[in-house]
């Protein structure tokens, strides 16, 4: 199986290409040529996350690497878990069931993915004797997870971007304080959406790379990060009814990657009620999905600041596959004009949403008011982004056909002001997160111009 853009020029490309390129060439997303279909049956029988992983990664890898060598792969992955099968799941009641994907090195769900592509980095260098620059800007977890899952492999240097802004201190910390001699965190003076762009540029000019060195990128658009997270849907489903039932998800989102990994699954196969897409007051999606406008506005700070977004990266991948039929023409020529104009597509496709999707944004009063409740009612400490797709489960409780799973990406303890402004207090912190809290920050400070910034990348790579 192949690869190929949304917007499709970008084709033909192997899972290898796809895993060190990133975003395709032609500034769509890559998207495999088809969906690859489970065998339910097969499924039942397995066990662990790591059975369901060794079942599910190797149907998008074998343009590029044998089932053997992703098993190897594989069996080294994940690590660092407090967890033996790295998930807990916590039944809130006999409907609703919380999946906890924070119980990796970094405390959120993004372990799940960037280890999976720190992993498979790793095997795909060593294999062409070459090192790699990572080089990403962060607003929350993405940057902590990056670092902590490539530190250990000597062939690739991390260089991330951190805006002064709204990340908790203990997300700052965890990047600051890794102390490692292939690890660079920057801090920025200036916007995460300033940082971003720096990013982009850097990936165009590429004048800081040595000779044949390669330039991987670590935001959500890479398709590796979604596999990781197919997996935990499939593990869910197998751990919760046996496959056998449809449930709904409420999926707390941003770049909306955690959300199309649920629809990929479903599509692969598993059975499926409804996705809830869950917002904060940064609204993008809800007002795509409620009124068929996906326009970019100013970004909000909000107490949930890992899905403080102006625009869903991977949503991209669902208006391609799910509303265009997977017309890459349709796809170029509503991403032509935007983020200058929003797009609305056709409202006859649109209205397919109702089939698949339901929408919440909830505000920052309204998810106090979350994780009080849970905290109240079931004795359950949830962080600020699992308390807005829990929120929305609270609204649509008497409306929902099946069972529901709240996804649970990032552990409490790394909001403590969230929480401390909600009352709440908790007793266990993760060994992890109490280390990071006492260590000595080291980072530079750099302002928000391209030059200075690819010259320390220069200078140290
Ligand atoms: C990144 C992140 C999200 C949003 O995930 P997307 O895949 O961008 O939708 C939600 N919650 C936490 C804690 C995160 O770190």
């Amino acid at each position: 199986m192949f690869f190929h853009s949304t917007r499709g020029k970008d084709k033909d490309k192997t899972f290898e290409q796809v895993l060190m390129q990133g975003l395709a060439d032609d500034g769509g997303l890559f998207i495999p040529d088809s969906w690859p279909k489970v065998d339910i049956e097969k499924l039942k029988k397995l066990d662990t996350f790591l059975d369901v992983a060794k079942y599910i990664v190797p149907m998008f890898t074998y343009s590029s690497f044998t089932d053997h060598e992703v098993e190897e792969v594989l069996n080294n992955t994940w690590h660092d878990f407090s967890q033996k099968d790295f998930i807990k799941i916590f039944d809130i009641d006999e409907s609703t069931s919380v999946l906890e994907l924070f119980h990796g090195p970094t405390a959120a769900f993004k372990d799940f993915g960037l280890q999976l592509a720190a992993a498979f980095f790793n095997k795909s260098l060593q294999a062409q004797n070459k090192t790699a620059v990572v080089f990403g800007a962060t607003s929350g977890d993405t940057g902590s997870a990056a670092i902590d899952a490539c530190k250990e492999f000597e062939s690739i240097k991390s260089f991330i971007l951190i805006p002064d802004g709204n990340m908790s201190e203990i997300q700052r910390k965890q990047m600051t304080t890794v102390n490692k001699k292939n690890v660079f965190p920057i801090l920025v003076s200036g916007t995460f959406d300033d940082c971003q762009d720096i990013v982009k540029k850097g990936f165009k000019e590429r004048n800081f790379l040595r000779d044949d060195q390669y330039l991987l990128a670590v935001n959500s658009i890479n398709w590796v990060r979604i596999i990781g997270q197919i997996c935990y849907y499939f593990y869910a489903s197998l751990k919760i009814n046996a496959l056998s039932n449809p449930l709904n998800f409420s999926v707390p989102t941003g770049n909306f990657g955690n959300v199309f990994a649920c629809y990929a699954a479903s599509k692969m196969g598993m059975p499926i009620g409804k996705i809830i897409v869950a917002v904060n007051s940064n609204d993008i999606l809800d007002r795509f999905f409620k009124k068929n406008d996906y326009s970019k506005k100013i970004v909000s700070e909000t107490i949930s600041p890992s899905m403080d977004i102006s625009v869903a990266s991977n949503f991209e991948r669902l208006i391609y596959d799910f509303y265009l039929n997977r017309n890459s023409e349709d796809c170029s020529n509503l991403y032509k004009q935007f983020p200058n104009q929003g797009i609305k597509i056709n409202d006859a496709m649109w209205q397919k949403s109702r089939d698949l999707f339901m929408s919440f944004s909830i505000d920052d009063d309204s998810t106090f008011e979350s994780m009080k409740f849970y905290n109240n009612k079931h004795r359950y400490v949830m962080d600020p982004h699992t308390a807005v797709a829990a929120k929305a489960i609270n609204i649509l409780k008497d409306k929902l056909k099946n069972q529901t799973v709240i996804l649970s990406t990032a552990h409490p303890a790394k909001f403590p002001n969230a929480l401390k402004k909600a009352d709440i207090s908790i007793d266990e912190i993760p060994n992890n997160l109490r280390e990071v809290i006492s260590k000595k920050e080291v980072a530079v400070h750099l302002s928000a111009s391209d030059d200075s910034i690819f010259n320390y990348i220069k200078e140290n790579n």
